[in-house]
C-alpha cells in the first residue's frame, strides 16, 4: 500500500469512515474535506470552515486516526486540520488534486449534504414513512407508529418502540413526527434523544432556567424521545422526566419513546416510570427477514441512483443479516466502488468487498471482560489492577478509560459499568465518562491512546 498518493490515502480512509458513521454525518462532515499532505506518518487534512475543523477535532479525531492508520503503511504520528475556505461548496477530494484521481468521484455519490442533520423539530428529513420498508420484523411497530401518527394522543399513549441497534426505531420515531406535521400543520412536535433531554435539563438547572425548560417540554403536543435506555439514575433528571411525562399524558399529548430493550430491562429506570411506560403500547422491532432486506436494498438503490443486479442485491442481503444500518453501509460501499470504476457490481466483487464486513459487526460482540483486559494490556497493567480498589493515578486513569469505552463502544448503562468494574457506584462511572470526554477534547495524547485501544479492540474481530 506504500504507493498510495495522499489523495488515495485519504480516499481509502474516507471509505472506512463512511462505514463507521451514519450517512448524514459522513456527508455533512467529510464531503468537503481533502488532504494536503501525507508524509512520515503526519497527515494534514483541509476542511472548509472553522466549524468543521472544531467538529472533526472534537468528535471524529479518534475515528479519523483509526481509519488512517488502517490504510497507511507507516505508523501514524499526527493528524492536523487546516481551514481552506476554497473548499466550501466544492467536492473536497477534487480540490488541490492536480491529477484529479477518478477516485475523487466517489464522494459525489452521496445525496446532497443535508445542511442540518435534523430540522427545527429535531427530525431527520429522510426518516419518513415513505422511505420505510415494511416487512417481517417491523410490521407491528410500523402499524403502531402509523396509528399514533393518525390519532396522536388518542390511540396508544405512550407508544414504546424497542429492539436491537440499526433496525429502524429512530426512523419510525421521526416518521411519526413528519406525518403528524404533514396532516396537522402547526402541531408542536419535539423530537430529542434521551441524552439531549438530560443535557437540556442539567444545563437549565445550572443556568437557573428550570422554568424555561419545563415550558419547552410541557408545551408540546407530541414528544418523541429516542434511546430512553440511556436515562441515568440521576434523581432530579428522572424526576423531571417523570413529571414531564405525566403532564403530557394527562393532557392527552402523545409521547413516543424508543429503547434498545423493553422497560423492564432498563435497570436505571425508576419503578414508577417503568410502570407508566408499560401502560401504553409496546412494540418490538426485530431484524428484517431476507425478503425485506432485499426490498430495503432495492429502495436504497433507487435513492442512490445505482444499478445493481438482483442477484447481487440478494447476495448482499444474504451476507449482511445483522441490521439495516450495516446493510446500507454494505450497499454504499459496493455502489461507490463500481460507480468509481464505471462498472456494474457482480457477485464476485460484492463477496470480495463484503469480506471485511464481519470485522465491523464484531463490534457488537465486544464484552466487558475483553475491553478491560485490552486496556489493562495497553497500559501494562493486569485486569486485577483495574478491578481493584487502589486509587493510584496510574490505575485510576486507565480505569476511567475502561468506563468511558464501555459507555461509548458497548453503550452500557452507568450502573452496569460500575458493577463490571469491581462493584463501583454508578456516579463513579458517570464521573469517569464525563472526565474522559472532557480531557479528550484538549489532550492529544489521550485521543491517540483511545484510538489505539479501539484499534486493538476491533482489529481482527
Ligand atoms: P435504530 O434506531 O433502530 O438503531 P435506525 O432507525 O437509525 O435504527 O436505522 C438505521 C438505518 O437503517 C437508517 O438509515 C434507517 O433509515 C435505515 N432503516 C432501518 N429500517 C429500515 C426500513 N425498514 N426501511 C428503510 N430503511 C430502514
Ligand atoms: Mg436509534
Amino acid at each position: 500500500m506504500s504507493e498510495l498518493s495522499p489523495q488515495q490515502t485519504w480516499q481509502a480512509a474516507l471509505g472506512e469512515l463512511e462505514l463507521m458513521l451514519s450517512k448524514a454525518n459522513f456527508t455533512t462532515w467529510f464531503k468537503q474535506t481533502t488532504v494536503t499532505s501525507v508524509g512520515d506518518g503526519r497527515v494534514v487534512i483541509a476542511v472548509p470552515t472553522d466549524f468543521t475543523k472544531n467538529y472533526l477535532e472534537k468528535k471524529y479525531h479518534a475515528a479519523i486516526l483509526k481509519s488512517l492508520q488502517n490504510v497507511l503503511s507507516v505508523p501514524l504520528k499526527e493528524v492536523t486540520y487546516v481551514v481552506d475556505p476554497r473548499l466550501e461548496g466544492r467536492r473536497g477530494m477534487l480540490a488541490g488534486a492536480p491529477s484529479a484521481e477518478p477516485a475523487a468521484e466517489k464522494l459525489s455519490l452521496a445525496p446532497p449534504p443535508p445542511k442540518e442533520p435534523v430540522n427545527e423539530y429535531g427530525l431527520r428529513p429522510s426518516y419518513t414513512f415513505e422511505s420505510f420498508i415494511v416487512g417481517k420484523g417491523n410490521e407491528l411497530a410500523h402499524a403502531a407508529a402509523q396509528a399514533v401518527a393518525e390519532h396522536p394522543g388518542q390511540k396508544y399513549n405512550p407508544l414504546f418502540l424497542y429492539g436491537g441497534v440499526g433496525l429502524g426505531k429512530t426512523h419510525l420515531l421521526h416518521a411519526i413526527g413528519h406525518e403528524i406535521l404533514k396532516t396537522r400543520p402547526g402541531t408542536r412536535v419535539l423530537c430529542v434523544t434521551c441524552e439531549q433531554f438530560m443535557n437540556d435539563f442539567i444545563n437549565a438547572v445550572r443556568a437557573g432556567k428550570g422554568k424555561e425548560l419545563k415550558d419547552r417540554y410541557r408545551n408540546v403536543d407530541v414528544l418523541l424521545v429516542d434511546d430512553i435506555q440511556f436515562i441515568t439514575g440521576k434523581k432530579e433528571t428522572q424526576e423531571e422526566f417523570f413529571h414531564t411525562f405525566n403532564a403530557l399524558h394527562q393532557a392527552n399529548k402523545q409521547v413516543v419513546l424508543t429503547s434498545d430493550r423493553p422497560p423492564k430491562a432498563i435497570a436505571t429506570l425508576e419503578d414508577r416510570m417503568r410502570t407508566r411506560l408499560e401502560w401504553g403500547m409496546m412494540a418490538d422491532v426485530a431484524a428484517p427477514d431476507l425478503e425485506t432486506r432485499v426490498a430495503i436494498l432495492k429502495s436504497k438503490c433507487a435513492d442512490l441512483h445505482a444499478l445493481v443486479p438482483d442477484e447481487v442485491l440478494h447476495e448482499i442481503a444474504t451476507l449482511v443479516q445483522s441490521n439495516v444500518r450495516e446493510l446500507e453501509g454494505a450497499l454504499t460501499k459496493i455502489t461507490a466502488y463500481h460507480q468509481l470504476k464505471n462498472s456494474v457490481p457482480t457477485l464476485d466483487s460484492a463477496r470480495a468487498m463484503l469480506s471485511g464486513f464481519s470485522a465491523q459487526s464484531s463490534k457488537k460482540s465486544l464484552t466487558a471482560r475483553a475491553l478491560i483486559s485490552t486496556v489493562a494490556n495497553y497500559f501494562d497493567l493486569t485486569t486485577e489492577d483495574l478491578l481493584g480498589q487502589s486509587r493510584a493515578k496510574k490505575l485510576s486513569h486507565p480505569r476511567q478509560i475502561v468506563m468511558y469505552l464501555m459507555r461509548e463502544e458497548m453503550r452500557s448503562s452507568y450502573p452496569a459499568i460500575g458493577t463490571e468494574l469491581g462493584g463501583r457506584d454508578h456516579t463513579t462511572a458517570m464521573h469517569a465518562c464525563d472526565k474522559i470526554t472532557r480531557l479528550a477534547e484538549a489532550d492529544e495524547k489521550l485521543r491517540t491512546d483511545l484510538a489505539l485501544i479501539r484499534e486493538r479492540l476491533f482489529a481482527g474481530g
